[in-house]
């Protein structure tokens, strides 16, 4: 059997070959079209707020919102800033009769769920959590659980596209 072509890319030292031009790419930045030739390895910041590192800023933006709105939810979420996900549900006009905070990863057991969703039961509310918690839910409760779906967007998505294209082969067209 084939192995996966980024265990090709490791062996063949093509990976450490493109790990270097980057590297050269930051010491005379001309990653954007300003190309100003900042020594960003030195983490020199320039017009781009980047140093060592891009930072590129992007939002999450609500794609089901109307499920939502003017809804009771018992809303919980295991993630690092739960506080965060209830406001985006708020925002969204629901109505938040209970929220539960679990630690970030929190991998939920049968009673706990099956606790969560008798509990929005009897608040006549809808059980609701983030997609990353959704995937952590036992797969039988899944269906009784809304999930908030978010997509990233970039701010300057073609700065994005950009960089990756430096880095990334690219795609395969077929006749
Ligand atoms: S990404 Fe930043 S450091 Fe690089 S060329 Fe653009 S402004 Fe300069």
């Amino acid at each position: 059997m084939n192995q996966p072509s980024y265990l090709n890319l490791l062996e063949s030292g093509e990976l450490a070959m493109r790990v270097a031009a980057l590297e050269l790419l930051l010491e005379r930045c001309t990653v954007c079209p300003k190309e100003c030739l900042n020594n960003r390895l030195n983490n020199e910041i320039a017009a781009c707020y980047s140093g060592r590192l891009p930072i590129l800023h992007a939002t999450l933006e609500p794609q089901n919102a109307a499920e939502f709105a003017g809804g009771k939810v018992l809303a919980f979420a295991g993630i690092g800033r739960p506080a965060k996900f209830y406001a985006t549900l708020a925002g969204l006009g629901a109505e938040i009769v209970a929220r539960h905070d679990f630690p970030d990863h929190h991998r939920y057991s049968e009673a706990e769920i099956g606790g969560l969703v008798a509990a929005a039961q009897a608040l006549g509310a809808r059980p609701v959590t983030t997609a990353k918690d959704w995937v952590r839910v036992p797969e039988r409760w899944r269906g009784e659980i809304g999930v908030l779906a978010v997509a990233i967007a970039w701010r300057e998505p073609e700065r994005l596209s950009d960089l990756l294209s430096r880095f990334l082969p690219a795609p395969a067209t077929h006749a």
